[in-house]
């Protein structure tokens, strides 16, 4: 089976009735991207740059940042790379920034909404992308956005800092993609108005499933309510998908869903375009996707949104792709 795997490596990625589908890698550091590229990997739909802040002692520098970002845009060649800025907070926290304890931390101040109070943290890893965006395809996106106010500030801080740079005679690529996780219930239920303004979408399931079943992601008494599947779920899936395609935009999964074998042939029928997954997922999925039919699976998608219970979706997509 193996064998069968490493043949699809330099093939681009099809559905048994010819539609095609990105299958990019999630990494944590320029490190990966040799694991990604030896899998097959089409892109990096999820670059989380937290690791160039942890374990230290104080802010990594514009220019360490700037190295990093190069490094993984030079590997990628033209392949694309979606970057997500800094997602620090929740359960991962930063001793030298001295944030405050927190009774509810994936509630709290975490992600974007750190990034837009500290300014003097977030634009430096603006200008360091910005700066690296001339050695590849570069694709920024921002973490737990919650409101449309969030995400224009955030462009709007992106714009001054390509703009200052532009002053100083620094070049920077014209077309960089500028896109959000939907990672927020919020953010799903009303990413038909998101999609005006965003270039992509990249859905989070790892947060959106906690935030939706409000179960704690790291909670094991109530790992039961964490349900990928849930038709609460797939119904928000759905939503950002449509979105995104109502507006000509690409809509992208980057949490564990995405290389999910029971999640991948529903994901397929809604029309995910991107799947993001860890590298070592990828081969597989690519072959999978080759014996599902997209049409068929699209033919489900009312059934499976108008399901009760995680249980009858697990059941019906087993006894429609076995
Ligand atoms: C997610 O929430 O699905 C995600 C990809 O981000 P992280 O796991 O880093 O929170
Ligand atoms: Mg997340």
């Amino acid at each position: 089976q193996k064998e069968e795997w490493a043949k699809l490596k330099d093939e681009p990625t099809f559905s048994e009735d010819g539609e095609q589908v990105e299958l990019a890698a999630n990494i944590g550091t320029p490190n990966d991207v040799e694991g990604v590229l030896n899998n097959g990997g089409e892109g990096i739909g999820l670059y989380r740059t937290e690791f160039l802040y942890m374990g230290k002692s104080e802010l990594p520098s514009e220019e360490e940042q700037y190295e990093a970002y190069k490094s993984v845009l030079e590997q990628m060649g033209d392949k694309p790379v979606v970057v997500r800025t800094l997602d620090i907070g929740g359960d991962k926290e930063l001793d030298y920034l001295d944030l405050p304890k927190e009774l509810n931390p994936f509630l709290g101040f975490r992600a974007i909404r750190f990034c837009l109070e500290n300014e003097d943290v977030f634009r430096p890893q603006l200008r360091a992308l910005l700066r690296a965006s001339v050695h590849g395809t570069l694709k920024i996106m921002f973490p737990m956005i919650a409101t449309l106010e969030e995400f224009r500030q955030a462009k709007a801080i992106l714009l001054d800092e390509k703009e200052k740079l532009a002053n100083d005679g620094v070049n920077t690529a014209d077309n960089i993609e500028v896109g959000i996780m939907v990672e927020i219930p919020s953010t799903a239920v009303i990413a038909k108005q998101f999609a005006k303004e965003v270039d992509f979408f990249s859905i989070g399931t790892n947060d959106l499933i906690q935030y939706t079943m409000a179960a704690d992601r790291m909670n094991e008494q109530v790992s039961y309510l964490y349900q990928p599947y849930h038709p609460a779920i797939l119904n928000l899936v759905n939503n950002v998908i449509e979105a995104a395609h109502s507006e000509g935009k690409w809509a992208g999964m980057c949490g564990e869903m995405a290389g999910d074998s029971i999640a991948i042939p529903i994901l397929l029928g809604l029309g995910l375009d991107e799947f993001s997954m860890s590298a070592t997922s990828i081969l597989q999925a690519r072959s999978q996707i080759s014996g599902l039919s997209k049409e068929k699976m699209a033919s489900y998608k009312d059934k499976l949104l108008s399901m009760g219970t995680a249980e009858e979706v697990v059941e019906f997509i087993k006894e429609k792709t076995n």
